[in-house]
């Protein structure tokens, strides 16, 4: 069962859907442990402390999200985001497969190192895979981290598994579209976001000469985002004129992060 632990609508904050109304489906449960310089994960409730999903079967999870269709029809564009909802791969098919109309936009937001949902199975589309690679500077130092003790398996456990070249490399060759939003921290991040690049690059040479001089015609830039580190508006402040210097050197885009303007990383909006 999806372990859906909000369903809400507000606008989306960040990337290429930034702006736009949008219905948000979080689930809990997460892969990764992101304990960045100033914060940590963002929603520790999906992650260091999961919370468990008030629906107990598929068709109360489906009626739930067509009530909050009801409540805002004028909405079109699905968010599935956590967590990491991925980890659930059949049972997110199957939710999209229910609920998922030709009108709809869907948007799947994922760390990127977990498969992508099968996307022959033509029940749905996915209009968009919104990928956040965890660099470096999310691999925290051990010890108390607001009200989380983050110990030393959970920190190499994660420093191990956030990276996933082919996954990354899956996702751009195989979706129909999608973003890289980087967590901008400090100026390491771009050199960091370069060796990825870079490796991702070997692997697809290694695999397939042609398609390599396609892969670098298209990638990076185009989708490559920075958003900045940070759960309220000052600190997204602090890094901002930083990290839109660097888009403008490489010549990737820079995202706000609005929901944090205008909310405050408040829950349910
Ligand atoms: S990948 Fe996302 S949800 Fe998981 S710990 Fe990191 S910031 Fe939190």
């Amino acid at each position: 069962m999806l372990p859906v632990i909000e369903l809400f609508t507000s606008i989306q904050g960040e990337g290429k859907y930034m702006g736009v109304p949008s219905y948000f489906v979080r689930v809990s449960g997460c892969n990764l442990r992101c304990a960045f310089k100033d914060s940590i994960c963002d929603t520790p409730y999906t992650s260091f402390n999961p919370e468990k999903s008030p629906y107990k079967t598929m068709d109360e999870l489906v009626y739930a999200f067509k009530e909050l269709q009801n409540k805002f029809p004028k909405v079109n564009h699905l968010v599935i985001t956590g967590g990491e909802p991925l980890l659930y791969k059949k049972d997110l098919e199957e939710f999209l497969s229910l609920v998922y109309d030709d009108e709809m936009i869907v948007t799947i937001e994922t760390n990127g190192t977990l498969p992508i949902l099968n996307p022959i199975s033509g029940k749905f589309k996915i209009a968009l895979y919104s990928v956040s690679p965890k660099l470096s500077t999310s691999v925290g130092h051990v010890g108390k981290k607001e009200d989380i003790n983050y110990t030393k398996e959970m920190r190499d456990r994660h420093d191990k598994t956030r990276i996933n070249y082919n996954n990354l490399i899956d996702i751009v060759t195989n979706t129909s579209d999608y973003q890289f939003k980087f967590v901008y921290s400090g100026p390491e991040c771009e050199d960091e976001i370069i060796r990825i690049y870079k490796e991702m690059g070997k692997i697809v040479k290694k695999k397939d000469d042609q398609f390599f001089n396609f892969y670098i015609k298209h990638h990076p830039n185009k989708n490559t985002m920075l958003m900045c580190e940070g759960i309220t508006a000052d600190q997204l402040d602090n890094k901002s004129k930083e990290a839109a210097a660097v888009c403008i050197k490489r010549g990737w885009t820079y995202t706000d992060r609005l929901h944090i303007r205008i909310w405050n990383n408040k829950r349910g909006v």
